[in-house]
């Protein structure tokens, strides 16, 4: 099999230690598994024809964008072929006059809004990494702007995919709505590699607003921030972005991005839209943030002033990382109805108190969604049982209030323990049933969404 990929792929197949371990380790305490050898892809027909090879010889094949996903999604706990798409790095049409774009998966969120420079357009979906579209799709990723634009799932109008026996199939297309048939798109979104590889893919983009303005506020307590999100989500003010980070999270971003903010629990803004609707928002909300007792809007209207306020939002994992040196993180990803953010994160703010490991929390709060960082030495067994149990604490509790184990960075190994709990026997069944359809030798991702 190694002869054969070897022979068909040259210099593109890779089987050395140092590659291998490269792709067989992620920013998630589970633990490293390297792949047999990568694969270089740089066309649909590299990808069907490993996926061929592969299947032939029943070994897996593991799809690889960006490497950023955080619950052990690519880890080679079987082995196999790992596939890399980072060369598949062609941004194929720019369609101005319709707003999409067609890609190659291995393009990054940041190389697709560099090459819309010029076009008075952008693609709003930034996790924290600089992410792989291909990646972000299959993990059906969101972030900052999701409150405003959406996630990956509102944002890919089709795809081509390599199924498991290698077949090329085309989903969807470019048509901003389409009722014909059941909606592969949507099935491949967030199938995290277990169902196909994604090799192109069709997005939505948007106009550049007019006008833009961040603001930072500073609040007397994460309840009081967290209400004046819930306000402002309830009255339906179109924010762009709303990112709550609490104090520590702070003191670690100040440390790291050499920012000098208010160590309080804070919220980060951004308001798109013309000058006047721009303004109008941001009046509303810094009235609401007063009445939750927010202090002084400082504002970032300058675009080099907004970098650097939101390259310092994502940059926060890392600067959490700081706070511990040598600590890795156990993040959480818990996401609850609007309502019920509140009660969610006071609750959780108890299990943080209770606990000896210092633990940030900062999210997507607009769309209900935060994190914990929780950071620990993977070698101390007490600080990962007590990960564990905090976890569980969270997820059991978003659980309860309908919401969901994962917002955004999806299932992988991490969180497969609790899809029964959030979907039920009978839907879990159904996502079996699929992955036999799809993929009846297991070889696609495996171990990975369905244990
Ligand atoms: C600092 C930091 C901040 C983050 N912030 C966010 C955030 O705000 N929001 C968020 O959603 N996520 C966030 N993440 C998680 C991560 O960036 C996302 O999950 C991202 O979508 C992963 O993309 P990737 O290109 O790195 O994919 P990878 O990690 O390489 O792969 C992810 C999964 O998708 C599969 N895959 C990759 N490419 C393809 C393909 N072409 N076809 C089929 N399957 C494929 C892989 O097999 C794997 O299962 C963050 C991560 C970090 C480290």
């Amino acid at each position: 099999m190694a002869d054969a990929l070897s022979h068909r792929f040259g210099n593109r197949f890779a089987a050395s230690q140092a590659v291998r371990d490269l792709h067989g380790r992620d920013e998630s305490v589970h633990p490293a598994a390297a792949p047999d050898a990568v694969i270089f892809a740089e066309s649909t027909e590299d990808v069907a024809e490993t996926v061929r090879l592969c299947r032939e010889h029943g070994i897996p094949v593991i799809p690889f964008g960006a490497g950023s996903s955080v619950e052990g999604h690519f880890l080679a706990i079987h082995g196999g072929i790992c596939i890399d798409l980072t060369r598949m790095n062609r941004v194929v049409a720019i369609h101005a006059e319709d707003l999409d774009a067609t890609v190659q998966p291995g393009v990054t969120r940041k190389q697709l809004n560099a090459e819309l420079h010029d076009t008075g357009l952008f693609f709003p979906i930034d996790p924290g990494a600089d992410a792989t579209l291909g990646g972000m799709a299959a993990t059906r990723a969101s972030g900052t702007n999701a409150v405003r634009y959406g996630t990956m799932r509102e944002n890919v109008l089709g795809m081509t995919v390599v199924l498991a026996d290698g077949r090329i199939i085309r989903t969807g297309g470019r048509a901003k709505k389409s009722s014909a048939g059941y909606d592969l798109t949507r099935l491949f979104i967030g199938s995290e590699g277990t169902l196909g590889i994604i090799t192109e893919l069709t997005v939505k983009l948007y106009p550049v607003p007019e006008a833009i303005s961040s603001a930072v506020c500073a609040f007397p307590s994460v309840d009081a921030a967290v209400d004046a999100v819930i306000q402002t989500i309830q009255l339906g003010v179109p924010v762009a972005r709303i990112e709550l980070l609490d104090a520590l999270t702070i003191a670690a971003v100040n440390r790291y991005s050499k920012t000098t903010l208010k160590e309080a629990p804070t919220l980060f803004f951004e308001f798109h839209g013309s000058p006047s609707g721009v303004e109008e928002q941001a009046t509303l909300v810094q009235e609401l943030a007063a009445s939750h007792g927010g202090m002084d809007f400082e504002w970032a209207t300058r675009p080099e002033d907004r970098s650097r306020l939101w390259q310092a939002r994502h940059d926060a994992y890392f600067a959490c990382l700081q706070l511990k040196p040598g600590s890795r993180a156990f993040p959480t990803d818990v996401c609850v109805p609007i309502s019920r953010l509140a009660e969610c994160i006071r609750a959780t703010n108890e299990d943080i108190a209770r606990s000896t490991i210092p633990i940030p929390l900062f999210g997507h709060v607009g769309d209900g969604n935060f994190h914990l960082v929780v950071l620990i030495d993977p070698a101390n067994p007490q600080e990962v049982a007590e990960a564990e149990r905090i976890n569980h604490a969270v997820v059991e509790r978003a659980l309860a209030m309908e919401g969901t184990c994962t917002g955004e960075h999806g299932v992988g190994i991490g969180k497969q323990k609790f899809l029964v709990a959030e979907h039920g026997e009978g839907a879990v069944d159904v996502m079996r049933a699929l992955k036999q359809a799809l993929d009846p030798d297991n070889l696609l991702n495996p171990g990975k969404i369905l244990s």
